[in-house]
């Protein structure tokens, strides 16, 4: 049988792994960007992405995850939902034991973090005195610069154990015919009789417009939008001693609306993540280069009834707002500013201790881009976190924006993430049931397993 997988990241790769070891079908993964060690955002600044087609931080082999920080969240608890992909957590613990074997047989650092249990439970006391959740979990960091090579060890076993493998060939149309899969890029046919599909964020939105038109059933779900706070490492110390990347989650008190952090980077890098039309932030640390400052995602949660439920496009349209905004770039602000109502200019940020990782930034007014009500909860999640990382609330901690997450189309699947179409399955973060390395992973292994309980 003909298995074809669209999109190299953790959740292709993992399929294909599964498939590899425990079949003899004949596995074919296509990828639009290049191998991970030709990368060029993994050698050189990260910046150098604006100059990629696609953005490299996200595309090529290894995924965005090849590129990405390489926090591995070895807890059910963070990056996904047992029970949107039915499973218990117990049963998603196992499977995330595996993709872990998996990362540390490629090179993974053996350290993990998050494991003492006493100092867990200092840090949600004192979480939890001021109104914020710590969701906490076991944690494991390979680092921007080493995950490229794990990711890349990964590829070459999987190409000896007879994956073939399309790097540069970006899928445009998928069509069924018959009981087969065709999947078409611009001068290739791909024919499968199972398709895993796995184009990540990046190939969510192209996935969208392929699901409508093969009449796969989706959902929408809330979205993330809010801006990346960029501080001096030391403030952060006492947190990262007790878990590396700690997630908070609070309920402001105008809006009553869910706010939490996201990938906190120590001693890392702000980074751009471009896309066609917009550009945003994210951000990574390094095993080896390290800087002087921590910094970590702010994230308010929006949901969309009624008369609009397409929370993609309400998304999509703030961040091409703020693209317009910065000028092609993005916003960056000092913390006092954005509370005082204040541009920040090039002068008032060099006159502040913090100076930005990322440089290729417009200084401006945030709330010129993002929704009130957003900065609003922003200000106010600042505010109250400076109780947990305390400092983070002083005036010259930089603001980044726009920092979204788009996990909003889910697809409704099976425990094996087989859609309504039988035989095709959707996986990782484009499925809208993973938002991190290790849960997409999950994903992919499970799409295996649903191929091979049909064999
Ligand atoms: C800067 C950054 C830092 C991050 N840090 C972390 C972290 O520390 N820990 C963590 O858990 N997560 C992190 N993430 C998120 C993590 O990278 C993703 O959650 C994860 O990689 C998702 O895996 P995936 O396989 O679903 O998709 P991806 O890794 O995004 O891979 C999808 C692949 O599909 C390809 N593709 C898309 N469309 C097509 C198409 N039409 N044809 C062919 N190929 C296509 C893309 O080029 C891409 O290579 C980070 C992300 C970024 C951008």
């Amino acid at each position: 049988m003909d298995v074809l997988i669209i999109g190299a990241g953790p959740a292709g790769m993992f399929a294909a792994e599964k498939l590899a070891n425990e079949t003899d079908h004949k596995i074919t993964v296509i990828e639009m960007g290049k191998e991970s060690t030709f990368r060029k955002c993994q050698t050189q600044s990260m910046d150098l992405c604006t100059q990629c087609d696609p953005c490299e931080i996200y595309a090529g082999i290894g995924g965005a995850g090849a590129l990405s920080d390489g926090k591995l969240n070895l807890t059910p608890n963070i990056g996904g939902d047992p029970e949107s992909i039915h499973h218990t957590p117990k049963e998603v613990e196992c499977y995330i034991s595996k993709v872990d074997e998996v990362f540390l047989k490629y090179g993974a650092d053996t350290e993990v973090y998050g494991v003492d249990e006493d100092d867990l439970s200092f840090l949600s006391r004192k979480a939890s005195s001021n109104d914020i959740e710590f969701i906490s979990g076991k944690q494991r960091h390979m680092g921007s610069d080493r995950t490229p090579l794990i990711m890349d060890k990964f590829y070459k076993d999987l190409k000896a154990k007879g994956v073939k493998f399309y790097t540069k060939t970006k899928i445009e149309v998928i069509e069924v015919r018959g009981k087969k899969f065709v999947a078409h890029s611009k001068d290739k046919e791909f024919v499968g009789d199972y398709l895993i599909v796995a184009p990540g964020r990046a190939g969510a939105y192209w996935f969208r417009t392929q699901a409508r038109n093969l009449g796969i059933t989706n959902q929408y779900g809330p979205i993330d939008v809010g801006v990346r706070a960029e501080f001096p490492a030391t403030i952060y110390e006492p947190v990262e001693d007790i878990m590396y990347d700690a997630k908070f989650k609070l309920y402001t008190s105008t809006y009553d609306d869910m706010v939490r952090t996201f990938c906190t980077n120590p001693k890392g890098f702000v980074t751009e993540e471009r896309y066609p039309d917009f550009v945003m932030v994210n951000g990574h640390a390094k095993k080896e280069e390290k800087s002087e400052n921590t910094n970590l995602a702010i994230l308010s949660r929006i949901e969309l009834t009624d008369p609009v439920e397409d929370t993609t496009e309400y998304g999509r349209s703030i961040a091409r707002l703020a693209t317009t905004i910065g000028g092609g770039k993005p916003i960056l602000q000092r913390f006092k500013d954005l509370e005082t109502g204040r541009r920040s200019t090039w002068g008032r940020i060099k006159r502040s201790q913090i100076k930005p990782t990322l440089k290729s930034v417009t200084p401006g007014d945030i709330s010129m881009a993002l929704p009130h009500r957003i900065v609003t909860n922003i200000v106010e999640a600042v505010e109250r976190l400076d109780s947990v990382i305390e400092g983070i609330a002083s005036d010259s901690t930089l603001i980044y924006a726009p920092e979204i997450k788009f996990y909003d189309t889910k697809y409704p699947v099976t425990k094996y993430m087989e859609t309504n179409i039988p035989n095709l399955f959707v996986t990782g973060d484009a499925s809208g049931h993973s938002r991190g390395i290790v849960y997409a992973a999950v994903t992919g292994i499970l799409a295996a397993e649903g191929i091979i309980s049909k064999s």
